[in-house]
Formats: C-alpha cells, sequence, structure tokens
C-alpha cells in the first residue's frame, strides 16, 4: 500500500477502506508518512467528504493510535457532556457535579479556550491550587469516591488526534464535519464512557455557524456512537448570543457557583438541567425526561450539586474558601460601562465579537503561548430581546490593562443591534438527534 494511490483515489472521488484509513493513520504515527502527504488526504477528505463507515473506520484508527482508559471497575453508569463551544458557556463546571449527585459518573475530560471560544480548564485554573493532572489511578479513586472529576486531555489519549488538529488548524481543514466527528468522538469513546451527551451549538459564537451544518454535525456523531455500541444523543443548542451574562474565566466561575447554589441566569440553569436529564435518561437512572429535569433542579435547589463541586475541588486541590465566598476569586482592577446610544429592542448580539473581545482583553489566547488573566471579562446587562433605553448599560468591561479597552469597548458596542422591532424568540434547544431517530425532534419542554 502507499499513501500517494490512497491520496489520489481520495482526490477522484473514491471511498477509503478501512485498512487504508489504518496504513494512514499507523504511518502518520510511526513517522513513515510525512505531514506534507497528510495534508493533501486532509483536503482531499475537505473536497470530498466522508461516509459515515469512513468516518466511524477513522475514528477506530484514531483511537487505537493511544490507550482506552478502563473504567470498568465503576458501577455507576459513566456518562460524559460534550460541547462544541460556544462564549459563556461554562456547563461543564455545573454539569459535572450536578449529575453526579443524580448518581451518574462523569468522568469529564475538558480543553483549553480554542479562538474565540473559552474553555473549561483555563476557567477551573481561576479557581487557586486546583489540579486537572490527575493520574488515571488517581482519576478512577476518585469517580469511585464522589462520582465526578474534571480534569485535562491526558496525554496517551489519541495522539492521533493532536497532530491531526494541529494539522488541520494551519492546512485549512478544521471546519469539515467527518473530520470533527471522527476528532471529538475517537476522544470521547478514548475515555471508557457508556454513554454521551452533546452539546452541538449553533448560531453567531459557535462553531456551526447555521442549524443546518450543526444538524450533519448531530447525525455524524451519533451514529459512530451507535457503531461504538456507546449510547449518545445530541441536543441542537442556541449560541447566537452568549449563555448567561458572564464572559471570561473567573466571572464565570462565578456564574457557575450561582447556579449550583440555586440562582443565576435562567438559560444556564435551563440548559444544565436538559443536558443533565438526558445524562440521567442515556445512564438508565430515570425514564422520564420531565421527572429527571425535576429531580435536578432540587440538587441545584437544595445545594446538593454545590457541595458536590465543593468537594471535587478539594480533592482536586483547589482553594474551597473561593468556592464558599466567590468574592475571593481573581477580580480585575477596572470596570468600564459600555451604554446604548440609542433606544429600542436588542435584537442581535454577535458572540463570536465578544469572544473576540474577551480574548483581547487576556481572557483567552491570541497564540497557543499567550497567557491567560483570570480576572477579565465582560459582564452583559442586557440580552436578545431586551428593551433599552439610551444611555443604559448593556455591558460592563472587567480589566487590568488600559492598553485595549477602547478598542474592546467599541467591539462590544457594536456587537449589539438595536432596532424598534422586539425579535421573535428564539429556542434554547432547538432539538435533539437521537441512535433511534437521526431526524431532529423538538424538545417537549414547555418553558423552552
Ligand atoms: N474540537 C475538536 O476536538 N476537534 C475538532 O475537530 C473540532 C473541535
Amino acid at each position: 500500500m502507499r499513501a500517494y494511490d490512497i491520496i489520489k483515489g481520495k482526490r477522484d472521488g473514491g471511498i477509503l477502506t478501512r485498512d487504508e484509513i489504518d496504513f494512514i493513520i499507523a504511518g502518520y504515527m510511526n513517522g513513515r508518512i510525512p505531514d506534507y502527504q497528510i495534508s493533501a488526504l486532509l483536503m482531499a477528505i475537505y473536497f470530498n467528504g466522508m461516509n459515515s463507515q469512513e468516518s466511524w473506520n477513522l475514528t477506530q484508527a484514531m483511537i487505537q493510535s493511544g490507550k482506552v482508559l478502563d473504567l470498568s471497575s465503576i458501577s455507576r453508569p459513566k456518562i460524559d457532556k460534550h460541547s462544541t463551544g460556544g462564549v459563556g458557556d461554562k456547563v461543564s463546571l455545573i454539569l459535572a457535579p450536578l449529575a453526579a449527585s443524580a448518581g451518574i459518573c462523569v468522568p469529564m475530560m475538558s480543553g483549553r479556550g480554542l479562538g474565540h471560544t473559552g474553555g473549561t480548564l483555563d476557567k477551573l485554573a481561576a479557581i487557586q491550587g486546583l489540579r486537572v493532572d490527575l493520574s488515571e489511578a488517581m482519576l478512577i479513586d476518585q469517580l469511585k469516591q464522589i462520582g465526578a472529576a474534571m480534569i485535562g486531555q491526558t496525554q496517551d489519549l489519541v495522539p492521533a488526534d493532536r497532530r491531526l488538529y494541529a494539522l488541520r488548524d494551519v492546512t485549512g481543514t478544521v471546519d469539515c464535519i467527518p473530520l470533527i466527528a471522527a476528532s471529538i468522538m475517537s476522544k470521547k469513546l478514548a475515555e471508557g464512557i457508556d454513554g454521551l451527551v452533546l452539546d452541538i451549538k449553533t448560531g453567531s459564537g459557535a462553531f456551526m455557524k447555521t442549524k443546518s451544518g450543526a444538524i450533519r454535525l448531530a447525525q455524524e456523531m451519533v451514529k459512530i456512537g451507535k457503531q461504538a455500541r456507546c449510547r449518545v444523543v445530541a441536543l441542537i443548542t442556541d449560541m447566537d448570543q452568549p449563555l448567561g451574562k458572564a464572559v471570561g474565566n473567573a466571572l464565570e466561575v462565578r456564574e457557575a457557583l450561582d447556579i449550583l447554589k440555586g440562582g443565576g441566569p435562567e438559560d444556564v440553569r435551563r440548559l444544565c438541567v436538559e443536558l443533565g436529564a438526558w445524562m440521567m435518561k442515556l445512564g438508565g437512572l430515570e425514564r422520564d425526561l420531565p421527572f429527571a429535569r425535576k429531580k435536578l433542579e432540587l440538587l441545584l435547589d437544595h445545594q446538593t450539586a454545590f457541595m458536590k463541586f465543593k468537594e471535587m475541588v478539594i480533592r482536586q486541590g483547589g482553594d474551597p474558601a473561593m468556592i464558599d465566598d466567590s468574592a475571593l476569586l481573581p477580580s480585575a482592577c477596572h470596570q468600564l460601562p459600555v451604554v446604548s446610544s440609542q433606544s429600542g429592542y436588542l435584537t442581535r448580539i454577535q458572540a463570536e465579537e465578544l469572544g473576540k473581545a474577551a480574548m483581547i482583553l487576556g481572557a483567552g489566547r491570541e497564540q497557543m503561548d499567550s497567557k491567560i488573566d483570570p480576572a477579565v471579562g465582560i459582564m452583559l446587562e442586557k440580552k436578545r430581546g431586551d428593551q433599552v433605553s439610551r444611555g443604559d448599560v448593556l455591558a460592563v468591561i472587567h480589566y487590568n490593562n488600559d492598553a485595549r479597552v477602547q478598542q474592546v469597548s467599541k467591539m462590544v458596542q457594536e456587537a449589539y443591534s438595536i432596532t424598534n422591532q422586539k425579535p421573535r424568540p428564539q429556542p434554547l434547544i432547538q432539538g435533539v438527534v437521537t441512535q433511534s431517530d437521526t431526524k431532529v425532534i423538538p424538545i417537549k419542554n414547555p418553558r423552552n
């Protein structure tokens, strides 16, 4: 077999066989196939796509490039959640302890921020002392003891994805549905989980800008789950405006703590409850979604999930005082309000622009090695559909460095569109794709 023939075959619209995909991934990992040939193949896949069997074969080959976690000694159902990323998405911080409080084992492996989207590991770094580099033995022990752990991707899980992703990043081949599906699913399946709830974001702040793209990605990932005999559902959710009010690491931890204590913004709480209800359903703990939602709401209201979060922070070496009193989390030296220059209704918030604005403040990385400032970010005072008067505060910028704050203020101002017409409400949860029905089913929840 030769890489050259495989590249030509895909270039001409052929279907890659399992053996060819295995040959490519193994050859790339052992250094026999160079970056330039893999780049050419990625571009051929980008233009000609892959069918579901090829995506599944690629997923398996990528999993086989490294270790698979063995969680079989844990008796509870092992269910994780993955979000395709967005602005203000602090759901993982809430959902891991919430689902664990409901009896699920949650081995939550997260990443750093990518581009304008925040990453759970960067948010956790706002908590003094918290470690995310647990060994496999420590992870399993913690999962047995308290049911949840939040850690970074280990080096030996799916090493092929790390190399392929870095190559895709510089060859314009990231936004390709079969490659995204194989990349995400290989990492999740290597966790040794029984089930996975996917939160596929769509809208201005999402990776998938259109709903049709989000649905196709959801369908592809759900099918890969089925082939792997892993229960997977995908929720298609709104990212046409930031989730909640806080954008920025410590600000988001504070908002997550508010939710864990039974308060906080309604949209974040609803999304956590919905994802958690599906985790309970997949884990076989509750068949009835309305009942699961109710149970999870009580776990938030009674602060059971908050206590679980604190337990998790203590086990991972974090400072519990910051959890009890969120005022102790890092906070910025200065605040600058951004006011509305007109009256009307807020019809649109460009979430991606707000994500970029937060990144410029230091909440995210402009370059791979940029240093994060945990304290900075943006608090949204107004959201889509709100009525505003000229002079009302739209958002407050939390900053430490004067140099770029005027630029950020302009970006925030421009991210808001105000018109005379009240916009139609846009559902937060736009549908679900399951393994038994890969068409999108609307969610039957009266509060959606
Ligand atoms: N996130 C991933 O992990 N992989 C992709 O390909 C895209 C987003």
